[in-house]
């Protein structure tokens, strides 16, 4: 018998974490000689989603509460996740809209028993988001998978992960997770299943777009420094622009034409202006992210007595 943690992270879903947990239980009933043990993470919700659960668990022990201590975001949702799971034999990390198919548990499940040490689902399209947030993730994966070459496009976080490899990613000391990135730069033994997204069981992303765009800068900036190389780039290119107007200005001036040239001047200020104010941002970005590692604050604290499951 496999025991085997479903973790979910879940902020503000009263509305239907009931009824998708119900969803989800049918489902992996199904498989056999496998214990599955449900486990929410309430992500510092606002509604009544904790206390939902925490009635769900006291009519099944195998669904279970970890509750976090205020909103610290998915990510460290997930991270809280695994570490409380990190003893059973393998943890699946799903979210809670079913816009990750339960149906595919089976499969994934059949795919570690055959060896595999992850099992992750691929987006194959991308469900129901707006045109605005659809490009931005594309736009999103580009650049993350030209700077770090990881090759992350399509992945999600419904992914199937055996002990080992929870284990080495809770081993893993920096705070700044992406765990997506992780999962890939590891490098264990992957089987990767296509799926179409379906509908979410809510109306609106449990995302909002500022914290969205910071998650992507995060992301990226947690895996490569390459951004700072473009700094480097840049200053070659306003050099070259520099020796060209410099010439042309030099030109100007020795055959009598110098007053002239006042736009150039307006140019140039603006130009290198921004150019240095992009670059002096970026290296506060990195600044920033040595700051919050040196830091070595926690990720998340968990609420004990709120929580049903304790290690
Ligand atoms: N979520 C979370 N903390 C957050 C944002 C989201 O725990 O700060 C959970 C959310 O409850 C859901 C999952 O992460 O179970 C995915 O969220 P959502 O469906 O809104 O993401 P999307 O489908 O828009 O990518
Ligand atoms: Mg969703």
């Amino acid at each position: 018998m496999d025991a085997i943690a479903i973790i979910i992270p879940a902020y503000n879903e009263a509305q239907s974490i009931a009824a998708n947990l119900a969803v989800i239980r049918a489902s992996v009933d199904t498989i056999a000689d496998t214990e599955f043990m449900l486990v929410v993470i309430d992500d510092g919700s606002r509604d009544d989603t904790g206390a939902i659960v925490r009635q769900l668990h006291s009519q099944d022990s195998r669904v279970q509460l970890l509750s976090m201590n205020r909103h610290y975001g998915k990510e460290s949702a997930i991270a809280a996740g695994l570490q409380s799971t990190r003893h059973l034999d393998a943890v699946i990390v799903m979210d809670s809209d079913l816009q990750h198919p339960p149906a595919m548990i089976a499969n994934m499940v059949a795919y570690w028993r055959s060896g595999a040490r992850v099992v992750e689902a691929v987006k194959e399209s991308r469900g129901n988001e707006s045109f605005m947030r659809g490009t931005l993730a594309r736009l999103f994966y580009r650049l993350f998978n030209y700077f770090t070459r990881l090759g992350i496009d399509g992945h999600t976080d419904f992914k199937l992960l055996d002990k080992e490899v929870v284990n080495a990613c809770c081993n893993l000391p920096e705070h700044g997770r992406f765990f997506r990135g992780l999962v890939a730069w590891l490098g264990f033994e992957t089987v990767q299943i296509p799926f179409d997204v379906p509908r979410s069981t809510r109306q609106r992303s449990a995302w909002g777009n500022g914290a969205l765009f910071r998650y992507a800068i995060d992301s990226i900036t947690s895996f490569t420094a390459f951004p700072l190389q473009i700094v480097s780039a840049l200053g070659a290119l306003t050099f070259l622009l520099s020796i060209v107007i410099g010439g042309m200005a030099l030109a100007d001036k020795l055959a009598g034409r110098a007053v002239d040239g006042f736009t150039t001047v307006i140019l140039l200020i603006l130009i290198i202006g921004s150019v240095l104010m992009f670059s002096v941002g970026l290296i506060g970005i990195y600044v920033g992210r040595i700051y919050d590692e040196v830091k070595r604050r926690p990720n998340f604290l968990i609420n004990r007595h709120k929580s049903t499951l304790h290690d």
